[in-house]
């Protein structure tokens, strides 16, 4: 199954999602080549990049969603548009908490480097984790 996204129908979708859960950002998004190059990940669906700008932020999305899912895919037999939507949603939720890893950001001078390590690591796993749930639960279908 190969389905090619339309970005007109991708941006709708995110401005939906963006007015329901962050009707106070600016979110533009990025048909990125790839964006796992800047953090060395692989397999990077999507990032978000709250910008220094108070409340605008950029989501960009990966390759495989550009070009569509092509025979081989390990997601070929789930619904390309519901993954897409998840990862939107996944995408916004980072921005509702935005301000939250702020908090355990600031904690980084008073605890110092192991301890911040660890507080920060827990934190981002956890916060994977909830924003994973989240997002499927809300675009159920
Ligand atoms: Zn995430």
């Amino acid at each position: 199954m190969a389905v090619r996204f339309d970005r007109e129908a991708v941006e709708n979708m995110l401005e939906r999602w963006r007015e329901r859960l962050v009707p106070e950002w600016t979110v533009r998004l990025l048909w990125h080549e790839n964006p796992a190059d800047e953090e060395g990940g692989k397999d990077v669906q999507a990032r978000v990049d709250p910008s220094e700008h108070y409340l605008s932020a950029v989501i960009a999305l990966g390759p495989r969603w550009k070009s569509g899912f092509t025979e081989g895919s390990r997601v070929r037999d789930l619904d390309p548009e519901y993954e897409l939507e998840v990862v939107l949603v996944h995408e916004l939720l980072h921005l509702v908490l935005h301000d939250l890893s702020h908090v355990v950001e600031s904690l980084e001078d008073l605890l110092g480097g192991p301890v911040y390590g660890r507080v920060s690591d827990e934190y981002v796993h956890n916060e994977e984790r909830a924003i994973d749930r989240l997002a499927r639960a809300l675009v159920a279908r």
